[in-house]
């Protein structure tokens, strides 16, 4: 009769151990003498009938082991009770009513499936002598996953990516008691719409200003007070502050000189490639302002009448390159070129015959063009190999943006060039500036004065989906509740993601999202 209390769970008293083929099977009993009645409570020392209760449980000495407990029934105690007959329950740290594994095996079961997922759990379980199959797992973690959650009252709503760029799904915050409360399996309207339907005690939605979250919360919860992300206007401010300067790079091309790309310098197909990449920038940038007002791309192709595929390239940030093509062939090449140029050889033909030999296929033409061209680039910037580059949209923007004596004297002369020609960008920075400073303050009293300054300038179309947000954005000003948070738990919800060895699963990742912090 061994009595090592170490082979069983606490809570259990084990009479023997059996050695067998399949493993080691533990004979045990509850500790205690007595049960309480479900029903009434009361005490029962009186035995009714008992019968063998069969538990997995940890393995132990490379072996598989099972618990046979001893089960009592008890008659109960109180007279007039309804309740005679009831079976004992195992204290809580052996097993849960009906469970068929121990509660330390059950455990280390629900990790496995968290961690791992269905399939690759089950294997490794097998490696561990854990007797589960991997519906088990998925079974264990998704029942531990059904905690029930209280009434949210202010939630933050987000979207993630389930996979990036591909599938996106959304994230749903308690923003009160700072955890994650949902995760649905798309970003549809009507997805969101009906699980805020669903659950009447929310009074405030904090989400970004897509076009479909605030369709959502107005047809899910039409009475909540809807507020805007702060963070996500500050960005949408800066953007539309880039697009105009997008917008506005002809005139600012024209303002700092011939130095962006000089079309002299180009060849005849550069030239022509070169026109055409000023349509295309300037397409691009119109795109892109739709986009970034949460136009959908149907109705962004119904507007510009370009090709879904092509609207679809610009938003994913596709369609940048100047040359193309005619380049390429010759760039293995422009090595060899340069150092045969500087040691002296300036004539077409002979050049070509030298990368021919070098391995290039194209024809006479391709090397006669680039040398037409480095002549002239030698002959219009002396004392320079390469053409100067004017700044970025993106450059400009950040040179706007900070103070003049933190430039290099280069980069104060170009703005000061930039801003007396195009003072347009001025009005729009400052603006920028003005908006940035109306949300970090909360000042909502200079919402409407900001809007009708900005409604005519390069920043019109920003100010319109203000208008169109306005209740939101207003909210933003004098609620304390921002989206930042919803972001964190974003960031959360990627390490869990990455550690499944995106084997992620929705149940699985709500279960380990969701589940008492
Ligand atoms: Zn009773």
């Amino acid at each position: 009769m061994g009595r090592d209390l170490s082979l069983a769970p606490c809570g259990l008293v084990v009479e023997r151990v059996e050695t067998g083929a399949a493993g080691l099977l533990i004979v045990a009993r509850p500790a205690l003498t007595t049960a309480a009645c479900p029903t009434c409570g009361s005490a029962s020392t009186r035995i009714h009938s008992t019968y063998q209760r069969s538990l997995a449980d940890l393995p132990a000495q490379g072996r598989a082991v099972r618990i046979s407990v001893r089960t009592r029934r008890f008659r109960c105690a109180l007279p007039t009770c309804g309740q005679r007959i009831f079976t004992e329950r195992l204290v809580a740290t052996a097993a849960r009513p009906f469970a068929r594994r121990t509660t330390r095996l059950e455990g280390i079961v629900h990790h496995l499936g968290l961690a791992l997922g269905g399939r690759p759990g089950q294997g490794f379980a097998r490696r561990l002598l854990l007797p589960v199959s991997k519906d088990t797992l998925l079974r264990v973690v998704r029942r531990h996953a059904a905690a029930p959650a209280e009434a949210p009252r202010v939630v933050g709503i987000d979207d993630w990516a389930f996979k990036r760029g591909q599938r996106y799904g959304t994230i749903i915050c308690d923003l009160e008691r700072r955890r994650i409360i949902d995760l649905l399996p798309d970003r549809e309207a009507a997805t969101v719409a009906a699980w805020l339907t669903a659950r009447p005690s929310i009074a405030v939605i904090a989400r970004d200003r897509g076009a479909g979250y605030i369709q959502a919360a107005s047809e899910g919860r039409p009475e909540a007070i809807q507020v805007a992300d702060r963070w996500h206007l500050m960005e949408n401010a800066s953007a539309a502050f880039l697009t105009a300067i997008q917008r506005s790079m002809q005139a600012v091309r024209n303002a700092v000189g011939a130095d962006v790309i000089d079309p002299t310098v180009l060849s005849c197909a550069e030239r022509r490639q070169h026109s055409g990449w000023l349509r295309r920038e300037e397409e691009n940038a119109a795109i892109l302002a739709l986009a970034k007002q949460g136009v959908a791309i149907k109705e962004i192709v119904r507007r510009t009448s370009k090709s879904r595929g092509l609207v679809r390239q610009v938003v994913r940030g596709g369609r940048t390159d100047v040359f193309r093509s005619r380049l390429c062939s010759l760039d293995p090449f422009l090595k060899h070129l340069d150092m045969d140029w500087t040691n002296g050889c300036r004539n077409g033909a002979a050049l070509w015959r030298r990368v021919k030999a070098a391995g290039f296929a194209g024809g006479l033409r391709v090397v006669a063009e680039w040398a037409t061209r480095r002549r002239k680039e030698e002959a219009t910037t002396p004392g320079s190999a390469r053409p100067r580059k004017a700044p970025s949209a993106r450059d400009i923007a950040r040179m706007m943006t900070t103070e003049r004596d933190a430039l290099s004297k280069t980069a104060a002369r170009t703005m000061a060039i930039i801003e007396v020609a195009v003072p347009a960008l001025v009005t729009a920075r400052d603006l920028m500036d003005r908006f940035h400073g109306m949300i970090q303050r909360r000042m909502s009293a200079d919402l409407e004065p900001w809007v009708t300054d900005a409604m005519p300038g390069l920043l019109g179309s920003f100010a319109k989906g203000i208008i169109q947000d306005r209740a939101g954005v207003h909210a933003a000003l004098t609620q304390p509740w921002s989206n930042g948070q919803t972001e964190g738990q974003n960031t959360k919800l990627k390490l869990v993601k990455r550690q499944m060895y995106g084997r992620a699963k929705l149940d699985l990742l709500r279960a380990r999202l969701l589940g008492p912090a």
